[in-house]
């Protein structure tokens, strides 16, 4: 068997490979380790293998497992905990609390209340907004199938972007996007060139918007991910193994 050292390495490596084939940095790729169901004693086992960057896709496990990390390393080991997965409203006060960066922002409802407890808290949490340039995979991001064209989501998502800018305690980085499963990876690298086109698009199109981060590519396309601009992929089983 592999350990996580071993695997992890192994996906550095590749990361650096996939960026110099696109004459980019490797350092301006950061590799979130998905630890989402694997409990905290998996994460110390990576933390000794030199990760510092944690994805978790639920905000209780984000929770209980920040606080038994936090408890046997002390508060300043240096970990950086990226909240993945789309928030439910209900879930917002635990993630401004407990996420350091959070890449699935899908509502303006939940950037709202994001907003409200992120200033309770006086605290600020960069974020991602997730947008579904597909409309294949799921029904979460922010829709932009056909934002090439359609005025209509055009408007939407400057809208979006300019309410998102106004509240206090978020800070807007970047896009975030999930590419579909199971689809020829022409198609894959399609959806993230086109996440990066409404990227460039958006800066140009709200005044003072800079967005420095990408968060897209997984396990099985990070690699692609990469090659289309990707600043964070969001790597599991390659890290990690398959999940319990
Ligand atoms: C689980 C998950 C990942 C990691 O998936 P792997 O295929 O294991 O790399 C990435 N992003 C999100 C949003 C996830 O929920």
């Amino acid at each position: 068997m592999d350990t996580i050292a071993e695997r992890y390495s192994a996906v550095l490596q590749r990361v650096t490979q996939a960026a110099h084939r696109v004459e980019r940095q490797p350092e301006e790729i950061t590799v979130v380790a998905v630890s989402k169901t694997w409990p905290a004693e998996v994460v110390l086992q990576a933390y000794a293998a030199g990760i510092r960057h944690f994805g978790e896709n639920r905000t209780e496990e984000l929770e209980s497992k920040r606080t038994a990390v936090s408890h046997t390393l002390g508060p300043d080991n240096g970990i950086t905990w990226h909240l993945i997965g789309t928030l439910q409203s209900r879930k917002t006060q635990s993630a401004a609390e407990f996420a350091d960066y959070f890449h699935a922002l899908d509502r303006l409802k939940i950037a709202n209340r994001l907003s409200h407890h992120l200033q309770e808290n006086g605290r600020t949490l960069p974020i991602f907004l997730e947008v579904n340039v597909s409309g294949e995979i799921s029904k979460s991001g922010f829709p932009c199938t056909a934002w090439e064209t359609n005025a209509t989501q055009q408007a939407e998502l400057r809208k979006v972007v300019a309410e998102i800018t106004q509240l206090s305690g978020l800070q807007l980085q970047g896009l975030m996007t999930m590419a579909p499963w199971d689809v020829p990876e022409t198609e894959i690298r399609t959806v993230f060139r086109r996440t990066r086109a409404v990227k460039e698009w958006l800066e140009t199109a709200v005044p003072t918007l800079h967005l420095p981060f990408l968060s897209m590519g997984m396990t099985d396309d990070f690699e692609i991910a990469i090659e289309e601009g990707a600043t964070h992929v969001r790597v599991g089983r390659a890290i990690f193994g398959f999940r319990p």
